[in-house]
């Protein structure tokens, strides 16, 4: 990967043999072996999941948990990052979730080149999954904001910024739960 920096560097008008560059393709090679180690299937985050009722009550409420993430857009290779908010609502007789789980499934899909809309969507699936086992949870939800380097740093709008919603079970067809969840995500978000 070393060479194909430097021709890079070389091909935007750079001189990578000044000083300020001589290391720069060995720094970016691992660099990108961490932001992009989604692709490395040994880094795998395990979840942690575990019965509900195991605490003594069977939990049946909206369970929330907020966050940032980082990731890099698939069309132009530079970042996007911001928000998130998820919640779900575990079935009384199925599985709970390591909440803690939930950001480092976020980083973990967003390390790799990646649209908003199918990041939004393959963590809500892999939490869903995850959680499934013999009953499906309630519900879950997902919002993420993100802003778009690729946008704001070419001035195509002021702010790249938007925003993507994935939604299942009661946290998108049930209106009452739909409404907690959305309300929640309304006052805290931007958009
Ligand atoms: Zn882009």
């Amino acid at each position: 990967m070393n060479l194909l920096i430097r021709k890079i560097l070389i091909s935007i008008g750079e001189n990578p043999d000044r000083e300020g560059l001589k290391e720069t393709p060995q720094r970016v090679e691992k660099m990108y072996k961490e932001i992009f180690r989604g692709y490395d299937k040994t880094q795998e985050p395990n979840i942690t999941i575990f019965n509900n009722g195991v605490d003594g009550i069977e939990y049946d409420q909206m369970i929330m948990d907020q966050g940032d993430y980082y990731s890099h857009c698939e069309h132009h290779m530079v970042p996007f990052f911001g928000r998130y908010w998820f919640a779900y609502i575990p079935h009384p007789k199925g599985k709970i979730l390591g909440l803690s789980k939930v950001g480092r499934i976020v980083d973990w899909f967003s390390a790799k080149l990646q649209v908003q809309e199918r990041l939004t969507h393959d963590v809500v699936e892999h939490l869903w999954k995850s959680l499934a086992n013999e009953k499906d949870p309630i519900g879950m939800g997902l919002v993420m904001e993100g802003e778009h380097l690729c946008k704001s740093m070419r001035g195509v709008k002021k702010k790249g910024k938007m925003r993507t919603t994935y939604l299942m079970g009661a946290i998108k067809d049930d209106p009452a739960a739909r409404a907690e969840f959305m309300d929640w995500v309304n006052k805290n978000g931007e958009l």
